[in-house]
């Protein structure tokens, strides 16, 4: 397999290249294909496995695909992990893929400075990445809303139910438009994750690492 299958345009190729990304991992080979043709995916893949550019790839072409941005008014791909230290991971791939196309990723993680992050959430952004209690925190204040979301990743979600953040990660998936596409990431896949993935999932694609 090849990033050349993919379909990316000639920008998001680039910069693929740049990062000596030579062939897709597993995990991107089998998922890039489902995620970019619009499914619902449950991956069961670790840290390492290139799960990150599995999703934020086909996010960021997702997001091109909008007919009108308009980053004042919420961020269009939600990415929810369980740590400062993976937030800013993310975050820092979706600001370097992302840069190609002039799109901009906020990163709100608990323990953080809310006013600092209020301020990138209120500049406007196409992506926000955040931990599941500070992006409830924000769209309470009304820092931002997902009502423009169609596009929504859960990353290592037994991590977030580990640190019992079960009830936030429901919440912020009954608070995106049911029509979105959504993405769940998990190192494991045990009772609790098989009833998340049922409960927030469309008939979704697995794919293991
Ligand atoms: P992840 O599992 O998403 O945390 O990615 C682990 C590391 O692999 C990161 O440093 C990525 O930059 C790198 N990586 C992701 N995809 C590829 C690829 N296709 N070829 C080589 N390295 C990659």
């Amino acid at each position: 397999s090849s990033f050349a299958h993919f379909g990316f345009d000639d920008k998001l190729m680039s910069i693929v290249r740049r990062q000596e990304y030579t062939r897709p991992t597993p995990v991107q080979a089998q998922g890039i294909p489902c995620v970019s043709s619009g499914r619902d995916v449950i991956g069961i893949a670790k840290t390492g496995s290139g799960k990150t550019a599995a999703f934020v790839f086909p996010m960021l072409i997702h997001i091109m695909n909008q007919p009108e941005l308009k980053p004042k008014d919420g961020p269009i791909g939600l990415i929810i992990a369980p740590t400062r230290e993976l937030c800013q991971q993310i975050h820092f791939e979706c600001r370097k893929f992302g840069k190609v196309y002039g799109l901009r990723s906020v990163c709100c993680f608990g323990g953080g400075n809310m006013h600092e992050q209020q301020r990138g959430l209120s500049e406007g952004c196409e992506i926000v990445v955040a931990t599941p209690g500070r992006i409830i925190d924000h769209v309470k204040k009304g820092n931002t809303n997902l009502r423009r979301v169609t596009y929504l990743v859960f990353d290592e979600a037994d991590r977030m139910f580990e640190m019992g953040f079960e009830y936030q990660v429901r919440s912020i998936a009954n608070h995106v438009r049911p029509d979105r596409q959504t993405l769940l990431f998990s190192a494991t896949f045990r009772k609790r994750i098989e009833r998340l993935a049922r409960d927030i999932l469309t008939d979704p694609v697995r794919i293991v690492q």
